[in-house]
């Protein structure tokens, strides 16, 4: 008889990867099904995350920001170097290889926890059976107890800009483009069109952005997000806002582009345009109809807050469910539903989630914005800390950007922190584990922060919120 699988995961990203080594952990008998294949037709694990995208747009963010850096910001220091040029290949075997470490890895993971890979496209039949496809056609039913979906995204593509993959591209193209277009168009100023916008601006294109929303960054909080259009204006990115796509035509190796703003259409010529007007679930083909597997309005498959479908003892976890496309998130879901599917009274705590935008500087936030407060009817207080009054980032020649951290007016528990700035990523962790314990800002104030740090600005920003920051002066209480 067949075997008998406790969890089959279909898809290998961050969602599934980390669910199958945590359930083999947890002493499952689990199999992972992924269907990306390298260019051997050898299975390829890590999916969008490791091969096209976190690992790969932050290894071309720091390369160009090394480059940038060396370019423009070392005479501060009293560094001349005479020249300084890129080298784009050897930018691009070096993401490559830091991909092929990290794919390489997950597989010698999987084989150490003792988790089966299989190759193949995995669908999920009634009564939590899968039926894998492989690129030969040949096909297998698994039989197991459990199914998790972790099935991940795909780039949205717009009528308007069809991806021809040599003119016109997604994110994906954006990562292997083999010389630095002169005039580059991207559409969408989101998260990913600013990362990859940065990455070839920093490389000498000339980068204009067109975004169709009025508010830049909606989604972050609106002090932060202003902040951050000064700053990239400052670096010469060309942020078009209230500008909708409508037209693209190639033509003598250019791509022209026209877009309508406040009721007139403009055109512009671009050597290379990137399309990156957000992602969608990779929900087609995935369930039989009568699996009991159902989809949202968005074709997100439709899941509670423990990630369950509509089918019993199948789960669905990171980018193919509601919520924050993100890889952590992707990865904590899959955790929790494994923990679940153990016995375990695990669960995910959305509240605590943080997001970056890995420009330079980055842009990270967790909890609630001012205006979502705002909108709620939520009484709050702000303690705000420029990084042009930190030490460390003065040091650093890096002192653009603010920590904003916002606190219940009543009972001073930590609501949200917002930072534009040096490391931005990483200091908002700190205040991502305070609020998991229900910090107040007075928590974090009370904190000894060592000197001098970037983190240190975490700490005035706390203090700011009662009035109490040392090195910049406090607003006046009324
Ligand atoms: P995916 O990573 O998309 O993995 C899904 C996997 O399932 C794929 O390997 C796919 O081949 C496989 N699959 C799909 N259908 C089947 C099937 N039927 N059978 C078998 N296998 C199947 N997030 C961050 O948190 N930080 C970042 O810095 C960041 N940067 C990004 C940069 C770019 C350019 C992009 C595009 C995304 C970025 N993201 C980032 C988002 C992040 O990559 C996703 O949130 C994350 O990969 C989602 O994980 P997932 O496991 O749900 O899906
Ligand atoms: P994100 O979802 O963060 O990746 O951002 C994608 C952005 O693309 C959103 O802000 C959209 O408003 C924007 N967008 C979508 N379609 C168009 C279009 N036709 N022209 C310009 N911007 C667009």
């Amino acid at each position: 008889m067949a075997e008998k699988y406790d969890v089959v995961i279909i898809g290998s990203g961050p969602a599934g990867y980390v669910a199958a080594i945590k359930a083999a952990q947890l002493g499952l008998n689990v199999a992972c099904v992924e269907q990306w294949l390298d260019d051997s037709d050898s299975m390829q694990l890590g999916g969008t995350c490791l091969n096209v995208g976190c690992i790969p747009s932050k290894a071309l963010l720091d390369s160009s920001q090394k480059f940038a850096e060396v370019r423009d910001n070392l005479t501060a220091h009293g560094i001349s170097v005479k020249k300084s040029e890129i080298d784009i290949p050897a930018m691009l075997a070096r993401k490559d290889q830091i991909v092929s470490q990290l794919t390489g890895g997950i597989a010698g993971l999987f084989k150490h926890n003792g988790v089966t890979a299989i190759s193949g496209t995995g669908k999920v039949l009634v009564g939590a059976k899968v039926e894998v496809t492989d690129n030969k056609g040949s096909v297998q039913i698994l039989d197991a107890s459990n199914v998790i979906i972790a099935a991940g995204s795909v780039p949205v593509s717009i009528a308007p800009a069809p991806i021809d993959n040599e003119y016109i591209i997604d994110s994906t193209g954006a990562l292997v483009l083999t010389e630095v277009p002169v005039r580059l168009g991207v559409i969408g100023a989101g998260v990913i069109g600013l990362e990859l916008g940065s990455v070839w601006r920093r490389l000498g294109s000339e980068v204009v952005m067109l975004e169709a929303l009025d508010d830049f960054l909606p989604m972050m909080d609106i002090q932060v997000a202003k902040e951050a259009a000064k700053i990239f204006k400052k670096q010469g990115l060309d942020i078009r806002l209230g500008a909708r796509v409508i037209r693209t035509e190639v033509k003598n190796n250019k791509v022209e582009v026209t877009y309508t703003s406040a009721g007139t259409e403009h055109t512009e010529l671009f050597d290379k345009l990137i399309v990156a007007v957000g992602r969608r679930p990779r929900s087609e083909d995935l369930f039989s109809s009568d699996s009991g597997v159902t989809l949202d309005e968005r074709g997100f498959i439709y899941v509670n807050d423990n990630c369950e479908t509509e089918a019993p003892h199948v789960y669905a976890v990171g980018d193919v469910v509601r919520g924050l496309m993100l890889a952590h998130k992707a990865s904590e879901e899959g955790v929790m539903v494994v923990e679940r599917i153990a016995g375990k009274q695990a669960q995910m705590n959305y509240d605590c989630v943080p997001s970056v935008i890995y420009t330079h500087p980055e842009i990270a936030a967790v909890g609630q914005t001012e205006q979502e407060l705002k909108a709620d009817g939520i009484e709050y207080k702000t303690g705000v800390f420029p990084f042009a009054a930190s030490g460390r980032a003065l040091a650093a020649n890096d002192s653009d950007g603010i920590v904003k951290m916002i606190a219940d007016a009543e009972t001073d528990r930590i609501l949200g922190c917002h930072i534009i700035g040096p490391s931005a990523a990483d200091l908002v962790q700190q205040v991502v584990i305070a609020m998991e314990f229900g910090s107040s800002a007075e928590d974090l104030a009370l904190t000894v922060f060592g000197h001098p740090t970037l983190s240190e600005a975490v700490h005035e920003a706390a203090l700011a919120v009662d009035g109490q920051a040392i090195h910049v002066a406090n607003r006046k209480k009324r």
